[in-house]
């Protein structure tokens, strides 16, 4: 049955393909988003965005109080692990009471949450690899911090309130509508760099490694998710390391160029690769994108935007 849905962060890269997929199920969406990283081109049209702050209560309340959602995403947040580093005051105010705020308004209504949380960020450099949910955070980062108290909220007001939300720790995602301005979402950056024929900074010298996932798979993942109690990595379970990562997007571009090596930047994790036997059995979902592959889609897809933007 067609749902009335709220997306927080739909006007961002990953909030913006789930939006699409809702509607294309027949659901009504709500996009709430305050456009600091987002962009209202981004919003699909069929949805309706309203513009504000998730850390204003009183604008959130009035549009859930309208909408009264049947399920809720809550992806909005400040995500950028170096400006967490730079202000974790703000950092804090939109990760952790901005998600009180959208649990607390979600849970009032009964509808269940899909929360965006951090695999990346959040395990450490003691971890060991893949990691599994269990493994106790130690984040290295204000961003990581700030996704570990939200999911105790969020994690809190389900088995206060009985109302099912799931925590969705995330791999490094990356796929089509990523920015290249941010200082994340290396797919992105290296990919406007092959385009522009730029070298890249290549942090820690190429030795890092992340479980890069599509973010066609993630917005599967989020959706299984849904209606769900618990917390659930969602990744690939493959640990791909930079240097790697650059020569498929080198080979997709036809490209000789090298990259800059740099040092790693703070609060930066050498590892990272996540376990996701516990959502595959709980959720029955699973990656469908290997990582060679989605990079070389990923390539051509944003070469398209970076000209459609006369990039
Ligand atoms: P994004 O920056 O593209 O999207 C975030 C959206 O939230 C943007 O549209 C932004 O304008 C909006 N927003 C930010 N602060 C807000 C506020 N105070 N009020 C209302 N809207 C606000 O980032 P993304 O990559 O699409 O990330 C979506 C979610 O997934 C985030 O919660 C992020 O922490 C999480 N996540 C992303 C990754 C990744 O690799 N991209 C990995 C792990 C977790």
């Amino acid at each position: 049955m067609p749902q009335h849905v709220i997306v927080t962060g739909g006007a961002g890269f990953i909030g913006s393909p789930l939006t699409d997929v809702l509607l294309a199920a027949g659901n009504e969406v709500t996009v709430i988003d305050d456009l600091s990283s987002g962009s209202a081109a981004k919003v699909p049209a069929g949805a309706t965005l309203r513009e504000l702050d998730i850390v204003d209560r009183t604008a959130l309340d009035t549009v859930f109080e309208e909408v009264r959602p049947t399920a809720v995403y809550h992806l909005a947040a400040q995500a950028s692990v170096t400006a967490s580093v730079a202000d974790p005051g703000r950092d804090c105010s939109v990760n952790v009471l901005g998600t009180l705020n959208v649990v607390d308004a979600a849970t009032k209504l009964g509808a269940p949450l899909s929360f965006t949380s951090t695999g990346g960020a959040l395990y450490g450099d003691d971890a060991p690899l893949p990691t599994p949910e269990e493994r106790i955070p130690a984040p290295l980062a204000p961003y990581g911090a700030s996704k570990w108290a939200a999911e105790a909220y969020v994690n809190t007001w389900s088995l206060s309130a009985g109302v099912p939300h799931a925590v969705c720790r995330l791999g490094n995602v990356y796929g089509p509508r990523q920015s290249p301005h941010g200082e994340a979402g290396v797919v992105a950056i290296f990919s406007e760099h092959l385009h522009k024929g730029k070298a890249p900074k290549m942090f820690g010298h190429g030795t890092p490694t992340r479980d890069y996932v599509h973010v066609a798979d993630v917005v599967g993942a989020l959706i299984a998710a849904n209606g769900n109690r618990g917390t659930f990595n969602v990744a690939t379970g493959v640990e791909t390391d930079v240097l790697t990562l650059w020569r498929v997007l080198k080979a997709a571009a036809g490209s000789e160029i090298e990259p800059e090596l740099a040092e790693l930047r703070p609060g930066e994790l050498k590892r990272s690769c996540l376990d996701t036997s516990h959502t595959a059995s709980v959720l029955g979902w699973r990656a469908q994108v290997s990582v060679e592959q989605g990079l070389r889609e990923t390539y051509a897809a944003l070469v398209e935007e970076f000209e459609r933007a006369g990039a």
